[in-house]
C-alpha cells in the first residue's frame, strides 16, 4: 500500500503506530522507521498550522546522519565574536547542515511511500488516551467530523488537550530573524556566525547568528536568552539592535529585509511529558531541545534512530531516549546562571568558542563529550561565578513561585 491523504476519512483505524504532529520530530522519525526496514501501518496526523514554506532547522554533523544528506545548505567554517574577541575557524571533521520543511516532508513523504501502509492524516489531534492496550487519537477532521487511530504505539509530538504553561514565565530563547539582501557580495557562503555578541545586552544574554544563503542573502537573526526572573530586565528590542548590527557591524546600512521569522523557544532542563503506556513524547515534549542551545534537530534524529531500532526489533520504544543525566544537570546550571549573573554566561560561551577546537565545543554542546572534553571545557569555563550563581538562585523569588498557565 502506498501513501495516501486521509483528509475525509472519519471511521475508526487500526494502524501498528500513530504520529501525532509532522513537524522536526514526527517528520523524522517517519524517515528512520523507514530507513530502519519497519514496515507497519503508519499514520501520522498534523494539523498544518506549521506550513513547511516557513520552517527550516540548522544542525551540526558529521555526514553520517540520515538527514545529513537531504541538507540544503552545508557551512564548512564557523564564525563567533564578541566585544574584544573575534574566531573563525573550520568546523572539521563536522559540517553545520540545515533543512528546509519542504525537503524534510518530501524526504518523509518518500519514507511513507516504503511503508506497508503509510497514511497523512491532515486534523488536529484533540486528545490521546490508553485504552486497554492501544493508544487512541480523537482527530477533529477539517471537513468535519472526528476520526479515532488505535495503535499499540502513539508518537506524540503534540500532547493535544494538556495545560501548558505559559512560555514566556520560564527560560526561553526569544528571537527575531530578518532575511536580509544587499547589493554587493558580502556573505561568505561558507562560514555560519554561530554567535555574535557585539549586540546589546540589555535584554539579556544576546547575540546575533547570521546563516548566509548566497553571496547577497542571508538571515541575521537576534537571539536573547531571557530568563523572566532575572535582575533588571528590560523588554527586547530586536529591531533596532539589528539595524544597528546590520549598519555598523555587517556595513550594510541599506540591506533589504525580505522576510522575517520570529518565536520563542521554551528552555527546560527536562522532558515535558514522561512515556505512558503506549504514549510515547518524542521532539520538544520529550525534552530534545537543549537548554545550553536551543538546539534539538540532532537529538531528535538519536531519537528517532533508537525509536526505529527497537520498533524492528520489537523491543520497547519508550526506552529510546538516551539518559543524558550530565548534558541535563549542566542545562539547569547555565541556566540558574542566565538568571543571577548573565556576565558570567557570556564569559562562558566566550571561553567555549575560543579557547577550544571548534569539533570539542560542539560535541560538548551537543551531549556528546568525553570525559576528557568535559575537563577541558571546564578549566576555561569561570566555575567560581557559575557556583555562586548556583548558590544565589537558591532564594525564591516573586516570578519563580508565580507559574501561569495557558490551554492551547
Ligand atoms: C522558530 C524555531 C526555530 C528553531 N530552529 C531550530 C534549529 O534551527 N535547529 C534546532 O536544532 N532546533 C531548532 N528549534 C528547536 C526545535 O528543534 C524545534 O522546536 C522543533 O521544531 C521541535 O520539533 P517538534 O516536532 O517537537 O515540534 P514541531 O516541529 O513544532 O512540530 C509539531 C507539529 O505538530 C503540529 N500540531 C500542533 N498541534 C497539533 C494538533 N493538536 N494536532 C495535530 N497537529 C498538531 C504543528 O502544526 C507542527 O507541525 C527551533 C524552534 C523554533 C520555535
Amino acid at each position: 500500500m502506498t501513501s495516501r491523504d486521509h483528509a475525509d476519512a472519519v471511521d475508526a483505524e487500526s494502524f501498528d503506530a500513530v504520529i501525532v504532529g509532522g513537524g522536526a520530530a514526527g517528520l523524522s522519525l517517519v524517515c528512520h522507521l523507514a530507513h530502519a526496514g519497519w514496515r507497519g501501518r503508519l499514520a501520522i496526523v498534523d494539523d498544518g498550522d506549521h506550513p513547511h514554506a516557513h520552517r527550516s532547522w540548522a544542525w551540526w554533523g558529521r555526514g553520517a546522519g540520515l538527514l545529513d544528506a537531504h541538507a540544503t545548505a552545508r557551512f564548512h567554517h564557523l564564525e563567533a565574536a564578541g566585544p574584544t574577541w573575534r574566531r573563525h575557524a573550520p568546523l572539521a571533521p563536522h559540517t553545520y547542515l540545515s533543512i528546509t520543511g519542504f525537503a524534510l516532508a518530501e524526504a518523509a513523504q518518500a519514507a511513507l511511500a516504503e511503508l506497508d501502509g503509510g497514511v497523512r492524516v491532515a486534523g488536529r489531534a484533540l486528545g490521546i488516551a490508553q485504552e486497554d492496550d492501544a493508544g487512541v487519537v480523537t482527530v477533529d477532521m477539517p471537513r468535519g467530523g472526528v476520526t479515532r487511530l488505535r495503535a499499540p504505539w502513539v508518537f506524540d509530538s503534540v500532547g493535544p488537550g494538556a495545560t501548558r504553561v505559559d512560555p514566556r514565565s520560564a527560560p526561553h530563547l526569544d528571537f527575531l530573524g530578518l532575511h536580509v539582501e544587499s547589493d554587493r557580495d558580502v556573505f561568505d557562503g561558507d562560514a555560519v556566525t554561530l554567535m555574535d555578541f557585539r549586540t546589546g545586552q540589555r535584554d539579556g544574554v544576546a547575540f546575533v547568528y547570521v546563516l548566509p544563503s548566497s553571496p547577497r542573502t542571508a538571515l541575521v537573526e537576534r537571539t536573547v536568552f531571557v530568563h523572566p526572573g532575572a535582575r533588571g530586565r528590560v523588554r527586547g528590542g530586536h529591531e533596532a539592535e539589528l539595524a544597528t548590527y546590520l549598519r555598523d557591524t555587517l556595513a550594510l546600512p541599506d540591506a533589504r529585509v525580505t522576510g522575517r521569522e520570529e518565536g520563542l523557544i521554551p528552555l527546560v532542563a527536562h522532558a515535558s511529558a514522561r512515556p505512558g503506556g503506549g504514549i510515547v513524547p518524542i521532539g520538544a515534549r520529550a525534552g530534545m531541545v537543549r537548554a545550553s542551545t536551543g538546539y534539538a534537530f540532532a537529538r531528535i534524529q538519536r531519537h528517532s534512530e533508537g525509536i526505529a531500532r527497537r520498533l524492528v526489533a520489537e523491543r520497547d520504544p519508550r526506552r529510546a531516549a538516551a539518559p543524558e543525566r550530565w548534558p541535563r544537570l549542566l542545562d539547569a546550571a547555565l541556566l540558574r546562571v542566565i538568571r543571577a549573573d548573565p556576565d558570567a554566561v557570556r564569559e562562558a560561551f566566550a571561553a567555549m568558542l575560543t579557547a577550544h577546537p571548534p569539533a570539542r565545543t560542539l560535541r560538548f554542546l551537543d551531549g556528546e563529550a568525553s570525559l576528557a572534553d568535559h575537563v577541558r571545557i571546564f578549566a576555561s569555563l569561570p566555575l567560581l561565578r557559575f557556583a555562586r550563581a548556583q548558590v544565589s538562585d537558591l532564594r525564591p523569588t516573586a516570578s519563580r513561585r508565580r507559574r501561569p498557565t495557558v490551554d492551547r
